[in-house]
């Protein structure tokens, strides 16, 4: 058994939508394809990966550096010791041969895109979801079908208004979700109130409502707004400053009665560490949310949990950035407390496919083999683009 070829390409996300940093308008996302030379029904079987969604596509550094590297290992070295598969750590540390440690950045969602993309071969090779193969892989002991969903959106849009909001959380209602994440940061104190009050109104209570700020405030504005919402109690208050200001994080930790939600803008086990030594981040209360599309796959992924568990952390405290099928699979398969949905935003990749079954706020993936991205009909095309 052999991979023979890896290919990769940029696609573009739609949507003209902003946090109160960034607006997603030229995004795009590495979508990888490890084709081996199995065959089912007559046609190759293919794992299909992409770097989760919000920061940019790596083409240059997965053509340039990582696929030249893959192509010189021996076919050999990249099988599991049992011969059923294909090992996703020796796949993520050919990738990384040659390079320093440190400084993750833009190389850990590349090496993420081949990692999870094994992942996805390995589930098609055995036939079966891919969040089933995670929790064997692991020995995870959680065995349920489903978990806890969540509707993020309420992001900018030109023109916005509070009603704007209302009517698109009321949407997202419609569809099963009945609890939400907005965005806020991107205009005044004032206005993202009558937001935040606007998405409370529609989910009935604050503990339906998380806000996420995309790191945009400095310690003194954190401080303001998690005065203004305290009497709101919401779910979560996520990224209020830097992902890399602990020390805003911990000063915030010691400030606000509410959860603090953290973590998807660190790359690596080292900085999910820091995080946990200087973030102030408070056992079983504030949830972590590191992306394994953005931080080297699910093999660093897992060592984090292993270090969220050392530190006394529990796994249920995770809820990973990036609303996708992948993500829904890693986190039903590692048992963690729940992931995010993009019902409407950053498609293709964004989203559920219609397979999957969402009832009272919960989410379960269909029984598609690997993460079931097939099934996603309007990304369906560029898989086919990707492997003829
Ligand atoms: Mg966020």
């Amino acid at each position: 058994m052999r991979i023979i070829d890896v290919r990769e390409i940029a696609i573009k996300l739609n949507g003209r939508i902003a946090n109160s940093l960034v607006n997603f308008t030229k995004h795009t996302v590495s979508l990888v394809a490890l084709i081996s030379d199995q065959v089912s029904e007559g046609k190759p079987i293919v794992g299909f990966g992409f770097n989760s969604i919000g920061r940019f596509a790596q083409s240059g550094i997965l053509r340039e550096r990582m696929l030249p590297r893959l192509a010189e290992a021996a076919p050999e070295e990249l099988l599991s010791k049992n011969g059923a598969g294909f090992e996703a750590e020796i796949i993520a540390n050919i990738a990384m041969k040659d390079e320093k440690p440190g400084g993750h950045g833009d190389r850990s969602g590349a090496v993420a895109a081949l990692e999870l993309a094994t992942w996805d071969l390995n589930a098609k090779l055995l036939d079966e979801p891919a969040y089933k193969t995670i929790r064997n892989s692991f020995g995870v002991a959680d065995l349920a079908d489903s978990l806890p969903v969540y509707a993020a959106g309420g992001y900018y849009y030109p023109n916005d208004s509070a009603k704007r909001l209302s009517d698109e959380l009321l949407d997202y209602q419609g569809k099963g979700y009945n609890s939400f994440k907005i965005k806020v940061g991107g205009e005044a104190l004032r206005e993202d109130m009558l937001r935040i009050e606007a998405a409370v109104a529609v989910a009935g209570k604050g503990s339906r409502v998380a806000i996420d700020a995309n790191g945009c405030f400095d310690h003194q504005k954190a401080l303001e707004m998690a005065v203004a919402i305290d009497p709101f109690e919401l779910r979560w208050f996520e990224e209020p400053g830097d992902p890399l200001d602990f020390d805003l994080n911990r000063d915030l930790t010691e400030n606000y009665n509410g959860s603090i939600a953290t973590g998807e803008n660190l790359f690596s086990l080292m900085e999910a560490i820091n995080l946990m030594r200087f973030g102030g981040m408070r056992i079983d209360k504030d949830v972590f949310q590191m992306d394994p599309g953005l931080c080297y796959g699910i093999t660093e992924y897992h060592r984090i949990l292993k270090s969220l568990e050392e530190f006394g952390h529990r796994r249920k405290q995770c809820y990973p950035h990036g609303g996708h099928l992948i993500n829904l699979h890693i986190a039903l398969g590692l048992g963690l407390g729940g992931c995010e949905a993009y019902p409407e935003v950053f498609q293709p990749v964004g989203g559920y496919s219609d397979q999957c079954r969402l009832e009272d706020g919960k989410i379960a993936p269909s029984d598609a083999p690997g993460f079931g991205l097939e099934q996603k009909e309007n990304l369906y095309p560029l898989l086919c683009d990707l492997v003829n």
